[in-house]
This record gives C-alpha cells, structure tokens and sequence, in this order.
C-alpha cells in the first residue's frame, strides 16, 4: 500500500505543504510539470476540475473549520487499468488551517477504460461522469459504472471517444451532506 497522500492549505485555501507522494500521484494524472516550487503558495481551486467538485469541496472545509471536527469520507479516483478507492481525511489545523491526507484503501484491475486514458484523442461528445464515485450519466438519469455507459451508450461504436465532462451524482451529494451533518 503506497504511502498517504497529504497536503495542507491555508486559511485562504492556499496549498502550504504537499507530501513526496502528492507529487507522484499528480504527475502521474496530469503529466511531469508539477513541481513543489510550482505548487506551494497557489490557491488549490486552480487544482480541482469541476465546479460542482469545487463546491463539494468548499462545504467539506467549510464544515471542518466551523465544527474544528475532522470530516472522513470515500471516494474513488480510477485510471484506465484500475478501479481506485481512497478514503479523505479533512482535518482542523490552527488558525483555519486544514490538512487532507488521502489513502488507498483498494484497487481493483479492470479492462482498459479507453474513456479514462488521459493520451487518448477525443471527439465533440460529451459524457458526464461523478467526480466522487467516476460513475457516468444517462440520459434516463441513472448513473452507472464507466463500462456499462460505454455498452447503453454505445459509446465507442463511432470509434471516437467522449470528452469527460465532471458532475457529482445524487448519491454522492447525499453521502457528502450526510458525513457533513455528523460533524455538528
Ligand atoms: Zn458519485
């Protein structure tokens, strides 16, 4: 099991530390830019896609600096070849401050997803997936795995893969707001 991820942000939000294994795991999702000089000091809404992730994410601090209680939830981050499960520590610091550590809790090989591939060229549709649990929505409103909204969709009989567009599904909302409510 690889080591926890953790990182701290400032009463502003801005990122104060970030840990040898933060580094790792962002280089290896978004390329081999990052570095700690370029990082520390920047506000981390630059770091989180998604407006409805930004502001799952504000409630989470929001909650924590009020309460000074630490929120615990899970969430799922995959790749191409793995379904990944963590589990996010939130906790109070001094002075509003807030420390995240992330661990692994499993990972599952699986098929190469091509929808996850980050090198992979991509056409003008557009496919929304849950930023929390990477479940992707249909139509009818359901969200459901990656590889069954490829099948439903037929996503890939084009042979163009989707652009990814990050949501946050209900259950995931209601698990968040859940969690949050335990802190009062
Ligand atoms: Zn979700």
């Amino acid at each position: 099991m690889p080591t926890s991820i953790q990182y701290s942000i400032d009463n502003a939000d801005r990122i104060r530390f970030i840990n040898e294994a933060w580094l790792q795991f962002a280089c290896q999702n978004a390329g081999g830019h990052l570095n700690r000089a370029f990082i520390i000091g920047k506000s981390l809404w630059g770091f989180i896609e998604g407006e409805n992730l930004r502001q799952t994410y504000g409630l989470i601090f929001k909650a924590v600096r009020t309460t000074h209680q630490a929120a615990i939830l899970r969430f799922r981050c995959d790749s191409s070849l793995c379904r990944r499960y963590f589990q996010l520590t939130v906790s109070p610091l001094q002075e509003d401050e807030l420390m995240l550590s992330i661990h692994s809790i499993r990972e599952i090989s699986r098929d190469p997803v091509l929808l996850l591939d980050p090198d992979v060229q991509r056409g003008d549709q557009v496919l929304t997936i849950c930023s929390w649990c990477v479940k992707a929505w249909l139509p009818n409103d359901e969200w459901v795995e990656l590889e069954e909204a490829v099948n439903r969709l037929d996503l890939l009989g084009s042979g163009v893969v989707p652009r990814l567009r990050h949501g946050l599904c209900q259950d995931c909302q209601v698990d968040i707001e859940k969690e949050l409510k335990n802190l009062r």
